[in-house]
């Protein structure tokens, strides 16, 4: 019988499943300080550029973007166009060990991030949550595997030895780091991207997802311009709910746009019910069955009425010959 691990245990196994999903170098695990943090803990930390390591942090490491992320770079960019930027910029990935699609940021033939040069972040007003977060990690603690299970959500700290900021004298708490890094707003504008990704996660891999969803998350996760073409200039508001105000904010507002990808990925992945399909259409569905069912019966009616003339004018024709057969014999 397998030895149930210990809570300790889970909670280093987490760390290190969170680890290999992050930006940190999953060879040396070692570097994560094993104890579990609240928002109130202190963080003894400081980054600048005259630290000695300055830049250091921003080579041979795995960010992956949120949909956030890229919409935040791609206006610091100027509004670049999205397939412009993704094609820059980024490389395609799997999230958090699922099936599911996604970018994470490309690297240079050095192992270097593409925005990094000598004097530091060339977007660092629109850098990515993950940057934001180091070296702080966030992950959750599940109390077990059953739905509706306990999660609690916690921070840990990453060490690592070419990391000089350990030893500035700035102290904060992780509240506080979060505020001043501004990961509470992408946290709130990523909240319910990561919740589809992680609510995959917990799916496992054993229930499929089609190619076409996973299509369409990478689409809506990645590229907000082709997203709204496939709102806009498909059959999509023929078939859903979608109010006038809403359209109106979605049309032009890109975050407005990202929040309602939100919700048609959780409706359409997971059927949320987060976005109506229109009544008409789900009885226009309705009736299409029907007419298409009626139309087969009919079809089968039809062959069998055909089958039947056939066989009742073989069978006359068999009389016929019989009736014929013994004049024949007479003559
Ligand atoms: S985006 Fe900026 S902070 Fe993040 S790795 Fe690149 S250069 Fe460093
Ligand atoms: S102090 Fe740490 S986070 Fe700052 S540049 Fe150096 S390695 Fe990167």
């Amino acid at each position: 019988m397998s030895k149930q691990p210990t809570k300790q245990e889970a909670f280093e196994q987490q760390l290190a499943d969170r680890l290999n999903a992050a930006s940190l170098d999953k060879n040396n695990p070692s570097h994560i300080v094993p104890a579990k943090l609240s928002l109130d803990s202190k963080l003894r930390f400081r980054c600048h550029p005259g630290v000695s390591c300055f830049t250091a942090c921003c080579g041979h490491i795995n960010i992956i973007l949120t949909p956030y992320d890229i919409l935040r770079i791609r206006r610091y960019l100027g509004n670049l166009d999205a397939d412009e930027f993704l094609l820059r910029f980024t490389t395609p990935t799997y999230l958090e060990k699922t099936d599911m699609p996604g970018v994470k940021l490309h690297l240079d033939e050095e192992g270097r991030c593409p925005f990094v040069t000598p004097e530091g972040c060339t977007i660092y007003p629109a850098r990515p949550t993950t940057c934001r977060y180091y070296p702080v990690g966030m992950s959750y603690f599940h109390e077990g595997a059953n739905e509706g299970a306990e999660s609690e959500e916690f921070y840990f700290l990453v060490k690592e030895p070419h990391c000089k900021g350990h030893e500035e004298d700035k102290e904060w708490t992780i509240r506080e780091w979060r505020i001043d890094q501004g990961i509470d707003e992408s946290d709130e504008m990523n909240k319910e991207w990561m919740e589809l990704v992680m609510r995959r996660k917990s799916f496992g891999l054993q229930a499929s997802l089609s190619e076409q969803a996973k299509k369409m998350f990478f689409m809506a996760s990645t590229n907000l311009d082709k997203f709204r073409e496939f709102v806009f200039e498909s059959s999509f508001l023929d078939i859903y709910e979608v109010d006038e105000e809403t359209l109106a904010q979605i049309k032009e507002d890109d975050i407005a746009l990202m929040k309602f990808s939100f919700k048609y990925l959780a409706s359409s992945i997971f059927n949320t019910g987060e976005l109506k399909m229109k009544d008409e259409k789900v009885k226009e569905a309705a009736e299409r069955v029907k007419r298409q069912q009626q139309e087969k019966v009919k079809e089968a009616e039809k062959t069998y009425e055909e089958l039947k003339a056939l066989r009742d004018q073989m069978r006359a024709a068999q009389q016929e010959r019989r009736k014929r057969a013994p004049d024949a014999g007479q003559g």
